[in-house]
C-alpha cells in the first residue's frame, strides 16, 4: 500500500463483526473508565474476545485499572497490545514517558486514533470498548468519523447537572447519526451498615438523561443499570484487578456484570 493511502480500520469495514461502544460522559469522574474496565472484563470472562482502547488521553487510567505496566510490542507494521485479565488494551499512556501529561492537538489526536485503530493486531474482537475522554470534544467526532457504527454508552450520575452535561455528551450522536446502546448511572446510591440507602448525590439522573436521549434521537434508549458506591470498586480500581473478577458477588460488581449481560 502507499504511504498516502488511508489505513484501513477493520473494525469500520462493512460485514466487521466487531460491536464497537464508544463509553462517554459529560465531566470526568464519574466512573467512565470504572465502568469501561469492569464492562470488558466481565465480557471476557463470558469468554468473548475483548479489546479496550484508552481514548481517553488526558485521564488515561484504563491500564492501571487492569493492572498493566506492559508496553505494546512491535512486529513489523504491527503493534502487538499487551493483554491483562483476558483484555487487549491499548493506550496512549503507553506510548508516553513517564507521567509527561499530553498535549496533543485535534488533527494529532485523529492521527493517533487513525493508528490504534488501524496499526494495532486487535484480531477478530468480538467487542471494543472505547474509553472516550469526559465532554464532547475531538475524540468523540474523530471515533465518529472513523468508525461510525460505533454505539455510544454514555455514563453518568445521578445529579441533575451532571445528567445535563451528560445528555450533551450524547447528543452529539444525533449529529454524527450513531446509535446510543443506553445510559449508565455509577455512584446511584451509598448501602449503610444499618442498612439504609443513602442517596449520595441525589436520585432520577440515569433515567431522566435516558427519557431525554430517547425523545432526542427517536428511538428508545435504556437505561441499562445502576451502580451502587462500593468502596471495593475503587480499591479493586487502584489495585488493578476489576471488581467483576475480584468480587463478581460485590453488589457493584454484580450491576456491572447485568450491564455487560446486556451488550
Ligand atoms: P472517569 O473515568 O469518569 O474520570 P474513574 O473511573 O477514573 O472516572 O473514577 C473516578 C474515581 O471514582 C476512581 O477512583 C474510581 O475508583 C472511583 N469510582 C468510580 N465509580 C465508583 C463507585 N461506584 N464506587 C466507588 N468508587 C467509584
Amino acid at each position: 500500500r502507499g504511504d498516502s493511502a488511508e489505513p484501513v480500520i477493520p473494525f469500520a469495514q462493512p460485514g466487521s463483526l466487531t460491536r464497537v461502544y464508544a463509553v462517554a460522559s459529560g465531566k470526568g469522574g464519574v466512573g467512565k473508565s470504572t465502568v469501561t474496565v469492569n464492562l470488558a472484563a466481565a465480557l471476557a470472562a463470558r469468554g468473548l474476545s475483548v479489546g479496550v482502547l484508552d481514548a481517553d488521553i488526558y485521564g488515561h487510567s484504563v491500564p492501571r485499572m487492569l493492572g498493566t505496566e506492559q508496553r505494546p510490542t512491535q512486529v513489523e507494521r504491527m503493534i502487538m497490545p499487551p493483554v491483562a485479565h483476558e483484555v487487549k488494551v491499548i493506550s496512549i499512556a503507553m506510548f508516553t514517558q513517564g507521567n509527561t501529561p499530553v498535549v496533543w492537538r485535534g488533527p494529532m489526536l485523529h492521527r493517533a486514533l487513525q493508528q490504534f485503530l488501524a496499526d494495532v493486531f486487535w484480531g477478530d474482537l468480538d467487542i471494543l470498548l472505547l474509553d472516550l475522554p469526559p465532554g464532547t470534544g475531538d475524540v468523540a467526532i474523530s471515533i465518529a468519523q472513523l468508525i461510525p457504527n460505533a454505539e455510544i454508552l454514555v455514563v453518568t450520575t445521578p445529579q441533575p447537572a451532571a445528567a445535563e452535561v451528560a445528555e450533551r455528551a450524547g447528543a452529539i450522536a444525533l449529529q454524527t447519526r450513531q446509535r446510543i446502546a443506553g445510559v449508565v448511572e455509577n455512584m446511584s446510591w451509598l448501602d449503610l451498615p444499618d442498612g439504609t440507602r443513602m442517596d449520595l448525590y441525589g436520585t432520577g439522573g440515569g433515567q431522566s438523561v435516558a427519557d431525554r436521549l430517547s425523545r432526542a434521537v427517536g428511538a428508545p434508549v435504556p437505561l441499562l443499570g445502576q451502580i451502587p458506591i462500593e468502596q471495593p470498586l475503587r480499591e479493586a480500581g487502584d489495585e488493578g484487578t476489576p471488581l467483576v473478577l475480584r468480587d463478581p458477588e460485590n453488589p457493584a460488581a454484580r450491576a456491572l456484570r447485568e450491564i455487560a449481560d446486556k451488550l
